[in-house]
């Protein structure tokens, strides 16, 4: 990558920073970007970076190791949790009470205790991953008894619009759920918002946002 692009990396890091409220933690979204790129990104700031695919992060980390925290915020295969519970210090998309067990089952090998958010399908959109509205209670409740995983929060997409305003309301519906849940758990991370929604997700009462594109540029792969 050309200089100039490294800079623009730690001007835009350095923008959303300012823009952040304190309460809000900015994880970077690095999927398809290369370790010279979330060097810079560390450099500039940067304390988190979020993952989606574990053979990808386990190269990264390989080279880059524990100077950043590593949230998982893909979709997690049970024949990769091994590896995984490994590598990340989060794991952002807990949507099954089986995929729960086995990061439960792995951490215990490794004596380990994995912070994890539910991931929550806000929209109710089919073919879509993470746990219906109404399930997400039940999900946390029915890990109760793992010993080697807590939730800490929740976690959400929304369905794709074009007009980032279009994503208050499952924003919204999300901090709602949230307020509920914490009534009865002990949570305290909202993971929503990515480049062109976070101030919204803010305004929303989102803790993480999880921006890609607005820190490294548009994705060409
Ligand atoms: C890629 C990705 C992001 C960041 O998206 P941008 O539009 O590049 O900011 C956030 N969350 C998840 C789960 C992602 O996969």
């Amino acid at each position: 990558m050309l200089i100039e692009g490294m800079a623009r990396i730690r001007d835009n890091i350095r923008d959303i920073l300012t823009s952040l409220p304190g309460h809000v933690e900015l994880v970077a979204a690095t999927k398809s970007r290369s370790v010279e790129e979330i060097l810079e990104a560390i450099e500039g700031g940067v304390k988190i970076v979020g993952e989606n695919y574990t053979r990808e992060a386990e190269e990264k980390f390989r080279a880059i190791g524990s100077k950043v925290k590593w949230h998982f915020i893909g979709h997690l295969q049970k024949n990769k949790v091994k590896k995984a519970v490994r590598i990340f210090d989060m794991i952002e998309t807990i949507d099954s009470v089986e995929i729960a067990a086995a990061i439960d089952k792995a951490c215990a090998e490794i004596k380990k205790v994995m912070p994890v958010l539910i991931e929550v399908n806000s929209g109710k959109e089919e073919n879509k991953s993470g746990v219906l509205p109404e399930d997400t209670e039940n999900l946390i409740k029915d890990m109760s008894g793992f010993k080697n995983i807590k939730p800490v929060g929740l976690m959400t997409m929304g369905p794709f619009f074009e007009n980032p305003e279009d994503y208050r309301q499952y924003f919204k519906a999300a901090r709602q759920l949230f307020d509920r849940i914490k009534i009865n758990y002990d949570i305290k991370y909202l993971s929503m918002g990515m480049s062109d929604s976070y101030h919204i997700a803010i305004q929303e009462g989102a803790s993480l946002v999880r921006i890609g594109a607005g820190i490294f540029g548009p994705r060409i792969q």
